[in-house]
């Protein structure tokens, strides 16, 4: 007969397994808030009442943003080592200093038979999104990043672009040779919103989707609606989305552009969070690439819901960014990061190889 602290043994034993199993998500879906900083996060905050979706997420960290070869990065290098782990020179897409192809996160996720996504509100060949599916030596490269599309079986992307599919110099149609690899084509939100499985490529524009309140819902939906199909995956799913545009407001030191993107990118955050919540096998983590603008809100005024802002560059700035987490494994993305820390951690809790 087992001795009573036998049993108490292997009974802790069992809960502590079952514990740090409860701890791994099956998917992580990573919102990337280009160029979102402090600054920009508090602007929409209280333009908002006093309250944004963001502060759903209780894990609280910093990542450090530099590049190889820059104290201030770009989208190329900021979105490379986000997605490879791999600190890379400016412009540079999915490869190392030496021009070495790194695998993406995306792409260890596909590998490990996880479905995969990208929603964007700048083209699919941007570089945000460019840098979890594509290996470039530039940025700009905006019809091979289109053909690296078809070189990973990537489940669903959506966003614009649509011309860099078609309307080439090498004369390929890569919209006719995603058919033949089994995506569905949608051209419009109506049309994302109606497909419920299978592989989607949503190019609902020909370059960049128009600024927030032009294009409406487009980001929020097109995200649940990538989640809606990704989640038939029963291994579980990598989604990637991108709040492209806060950035450009930033490059103009256009508040009112950074507010309104901000708000649109918050609303997508808690409709991805109220989909977590209800999953429970969800980790959701949101950062951005850099701080664009070197906002500073010197003054503002709470009760009338708007702030002074400051912009001291039109460029990027080299601060460290905000990171927050929701879900199974959110702990790990407390305290300063380095902007290379977020590959392995995901593929880690994924337990991807
Ligand atoms: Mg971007
Ligand atoms: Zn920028």
């Amino acid at each position: 007969m087992l001795k009573k602290s036998t049993i108490l043994f292997f009974a802790l034993l069992c809960l502590a397994e079952s514990v740090s199993a409860a701890r791994m998500p099956k998917n992580v879906i990573f919102l990337i808030g280009d160029g979102m900083g402090i600054a920009q996060i508090y602007a929409a905050m209280v333009s908002n009442g006093n309250s944004l979706e963001l502060e759903r997420l209780k894990h609280l960290g910093y990542s450090k943003t530099y590049s190889s070869d820059k104290f201030t990065t770009d989208s190329g290098a900021g979105g490379t080592a986000l997605s490879t782990g791999v600190k890379t020179k400016n412009g540079m897409i999915g490869m190392s200093p030496d021009s070495v192809c790194v695998e993406t996160i995306l792409q260890q996720a596909d590998r490990n038979g996880l479905a995969t996504g990208i929603v964007v509100a700048c083209a699919v060949t941007h570089a945000t999104p460019a840098s979890f599916i594509a290996h470039q030596v530039n940025r700009n490269m905006y019809e091979e990043i289109a053909a690296d599309y078809l070189n990973t079986d990537i489940d669903v992307f959506i966003g614009g672009g649509k011309k860099h599919f078609e309307n080439r110099k090498d004369k390929r149609n890569l919209i006719e040779e995603l058919k033949s690899k089994d995506y569905q084509i949608a051209y419009s939100i109506d049309e994302v919103k109606k497909t419920n499985k299978g592989k989607l490529a949503g190019l609902l524009y020909e370059e960049h989707p128009p600024v927030a309140s032009v294009r409406s819902d487009f980001l929020p939906e097109a995200t649940m609606s990538a989640i809606h199909i990704l989640n038939n995956n029963k291994t579980g799913f990598f989604l990637m989305v991108e709040g492209s545009q806060i950035d450009w407001g930033g490059h103009d030191n256009d508040i009112d552009m950074v507010v309104n993107e901000m708000l649109d990118f918050d609303k997508t955050i808690g409709k991805v969070l109220d989909f977590a919540e209800k999953d429970g096998n969800t980790l959701v983590i949101v950062t951005a690439d850099h701080e664009t603008g070197g906002l500073t809100l010197p003054t503002g005024n709470i009760e009338k819901r708007n702030v002074k802002a400051n912009f001291s560059t039109k460029s990027h700035t080299g601060v460290p960014v905000p990171v927050f987490a929701f879900g199974p494994g959110a702990e790990e993305f407390t305290g300063f990061m380095e902007n290379t820390d977020f590959k392995n951690k995901i593929a880690k809790l994924l337990k991807l190889r």
